[in-house]
């Protein structure tokens, strides 16, 4: 594409974001949008045409201030690395995709024609060009030649591990853009928390603050005395601690009695250590372990939210006040996501915590 055909590409891509309007969505919710632009993009742009390199560093950063900051425009640092973000949910990422290395992949579709695919219309029309009876494995362009071209033969050099003598070693049944993008992706660890987090009983904006909190990504007072932006790192609501995330979610004075009183209602202990592990490895069917993760996100939620409170305003809500809001929305959650067919076990238990009436 001409660098005119990758403009006119990044401003349709500005007016799309622009388009969504709002500022007041929530991460979750931009990240809905902005998975829906990027996978538009792979459908059609990133699949048929080399973009530069330049171009989609540009798609990528307006993806990323619009996800952190509602805007097409820098306004703020992501807590979290696009990369990571870019990478699978079971290695503590978001799932979206990266266009770039999208780009590069669906680009592999063109070396899979060259080996396998000899009677295409391009393919001829290269051997004819440029390999001029050359060895495809050996070929290398010359300096002269189209900057298009020179991109094929690079992904060539980047998707070289994936082959051995010809044959595609990823996919039994030949090259897939998917495979390619494997191959080349940033891989990061397992993480041990992403099934609870993403567990389908939680709601979306809490998922969110409990990803951060399990990235250990929020901007804290610890992180904000480092950063020379705070006074001090005393925690905002118990004043007896650092504000970290070990303290603010597990050991604070006001989370404890958040956790204590939920733990009580629901029947559970849930002591000050890292909570979506220890209700992963107790003995709780399905459905108890989905509504004591929902009340756990739901308890992170709030503790995030009467902490920025008190940031702003210096007050703060009791915290009975704020387990009758879980407790209300865990009654609606199991209200409505009930299935007829409930296992006795289930409805003794839920009977017995007062969610299903
Ligand atoms: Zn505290």
């Amino acid at each position: 594409m001409s660098k005119d055909d990758c403009s006119i590409l990044v401003e349709k891509l500005i007016n799309r974001i622009r388009s969504f309007g709002s500022k007041k969505l929530s991460f979750s919710g931009r990240l809905v949008l902005v998975s829906s632009v990027l996978t538009a993009l792979y459908n059609y742009w990133v699949n048929i045409f080399v973009i530069r390199k330049g171009v989609l560093n540009k798609v990528n950063s307006i993806c990323r201030n619009y996800l952190w900051g509602g805007g097409t425009e820098f306004i703020r640092s992501p807590r979290v690395s696009w990369e990571k973000i870019c990478s699978p949910k079971s290695e503590g990422g978001l799932g979206l995709r990266d266009s770039s290395v999208w780009n590069i992949a669906a680009m592999g579709k063109l070396l899979w024609w060259i080996y396998y695919n000899p009677d295409r219309v391009w393919v001829k029309w290269v051997n004819q060009v440029y390999l001029k009876g050359h060895f495809w494995d050996d070929y290398q362009p010359g300096i002269d030649i189209s900057w298009g071209w020179k991109s094929v033969c690079k992904v060539k050099d980047k998707l070289a591990s994936g082959y051995s003598n010809g044959q595609w070693l990823l996919d039994t049944k030949g090259y897939t853009i998917q495979s390619g993008y494997e191959l080349l992706r940033l891989k990061f660890q397992t993480v041990t928390w992403h099934k609870q987090i993403w567990n389908p009983w939680c709601i979306p904006k809490r998922q969110f603050i409990a990803w951060l909190v399990a990235r250990e990504a929020l901007l804290l007072k610890e992180r904000l005395l480092t950063l020379g932006v705070a006074n001090d790192a005393d925690c905002l609501l118990c004043g007896r601690g650092i504000e970290n995330h070990i303290h603010l979610f597990q050991t604070c004075e006001y989370a404890r009695k958040i956790f204590d009183e939920l733990g009580k209602l629901l029947g559970v202990s849930l002591p000050a250590t890292d909570l979506l592990q220890l209700i992963e490895h107790e003995q709780h069917s399905q459905l108890k372990k989905g509504v004591l993760l929902c009340a756990v996100l739901a308890a992170y939620y709030h503790i995030w939210l009467q902490r920025n409170q008190t940031r702003v305003d210096g007050c703060v809500l009791r915290p009975t006040l704020v387990i009758s809001q879980i407790m209300k929305v865990l009654k609606m959650r199991v209200g409505s996501s009930l299935k007829p067919d409930l296992a006795s076990q289930d409805v003794i238990w839920l009977s017995s915590v007062k969610l299903y009436l």
